[in-house]
């Protein structure tokens, strides 16, 4: 079983500036300091130049992981080398990797006063854009400020801010290089705990500045980069360090995405896409109907069994999969459970025995912890 935890991101960072002496020092060259590591993420695709070992983080290709989590994929593919995963979207190999559906209404925030010493108006661009959030449709994301900082889910720093408790503000969010902006992925099905902006970036505009912190927040909520594939993961060794998982039914790369690489270039101002807001309702759906089985039709397969294909009705916002079960009449608890699919409309659940059985279609979100149950159908296969 391998846990995700507390995995950090932050921005490529092409202009290592060296705004903080005490903090590049602490840097390591990750092919001299790790070279197991190296060797790994290497096999994975991962563009290594610049890759560095920073105290418990491997910062690669503008993403901090953990060392001890990258250790523990390099145990599990030796283990299971078939049991890699695609990589774009959403940072997870199980669903500790978002937020749990219950911890996704009324996030607590906190701005910290650090960052009013910023060039701009970021705490206006943080509320600008936590409400774009909570106006995404059909999405269940929604925040509400604190001024308690023990208390907050996620807390807005100043990269430059001093005098924050480490529990709060790790060091890899402080003094950040060159112009990159960080936050914390979730753990443990909490939103990521803190989203630090850089003091040097000061030319942005307002729509900019907007952007940057819906991208961050993005990340907060387990949402990786859109070219997430590019920047490594699927790879020629046939295993992949597994850090995020790609939405079936959204592109591979979607350049005008808000969780673009390029959102952070002085004048980038993005709002969601359809597929952003896809991804979104994918995690934490809202509001979906019930769905319905539209057609069954048996197929001989044995003397006494069949094999059957259902249709549903195309639902007007798609959760992330569906199923059908096949219930017994006289019981809740399904006996059977057919193939997942993600983006058709047709399923077969194969080798059904003779009898009366009621069907029910689901639809669920990625981390399958909130299900909209269909509407059951009685059916006598025979
Ligand atoms: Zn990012």
């Amino acid at each position: 079983m391998i846990a995700i935890v507390a995995l950090i991101s932050l921005r490529c960072s092409t202009e290592q500036d060296d705004v903080s002496t005490s903090a590049s020092q602490q840097y390591e060259d990750l092919r001299s300091a790790a070279p197991e590591i190296y060797g790994y993420l290497e096999c994975q695709g991962f563009d290594l130049a610049g890759a560095k070992l920073y105290d418990e983080y491997v910062v690669v290709e503008g993403v901090a992981i953990r060392r001890d989590l990258i250790s523990k994929n390099i145990e599990a593919a030796e283990q299971s080398p078939t049991n890699g995963r695609t990589d774009q979207y959403v940072v997870s190999l199980t669903p500790t990797g978002v937020v749990d559906f219950s911890n996704v209404t009324n996030i607590k925030y906190y701005i910290h006063s650090s960052i009013a010493n910023l060039t701009g108006d970021w705490e206006g661009a943080i509320h600008d854009a936590l409400d774009d959030w909570e106006n995404i449709s059909n999405c269940r994301v929604s925040f509400v400020e604190t001024t308690s900082i023990s208390s907050a889910d996620i807390r807005f720093f100043n990269d430059a801010a001093t005098g924050v408790s480490t529990s709060y503000m790790p060091v890899c969010a402080r003094n950040i290089p060159g112009d990159s902006h960080m936050a914390a992925y979730p753990s443990n099905g909490e939103p990521g705990s803190w989203v630090s902006i850089n003091n040097h970036w000061n030319t942005s505009s307002q729509g900019n500045r907007e952007t940057i912190i819906r991208h961050e927040v993005g990340h907060t909520l387990g949402l990786r980069h859109d070219n997430s594939s590019s920047e490594g993961a699927v790879t020629s060794c046939g295993v992949n360090i597994g850090l995020s998982v790609k939405l079936t039914g959204t592109p591979t790369v979607e350049s005008s995405s808000v969780m673009d690489n390029s959102v952070f270039t002085s004048t980038t101002v993005r709002n969601f896409t359809s597929n952003d807001k896809k991804a979104a309702t994918f995690l934490y759906p809202e509001g979906q109907s019930a769905v319905v089985i539209n057609t069954l039709t048996q197929y001989y397969k044995t003397s006494s069994s069949k094999d059957i294909k259902f249709t549903m009705t195309s639902p007007s916002v798609r959760m992330y999969r569906y199923h059908v079960e096949r219930l017994p009449p006289w019981s809740s608890t399904p006996v059977q459970t057919s193939e997942y699919v993600t983006t058709s409309n047709t399923f077969w659940m194969y080798n059904v025995p003779h009898g009366t059985w009621r069907f029910r279609i689901n639809g669920l979100n990625y981390g399958e912890d909130v299900t909209t149950p269909g509407i059951m159908k009685t059916v006598t296969v025979q």
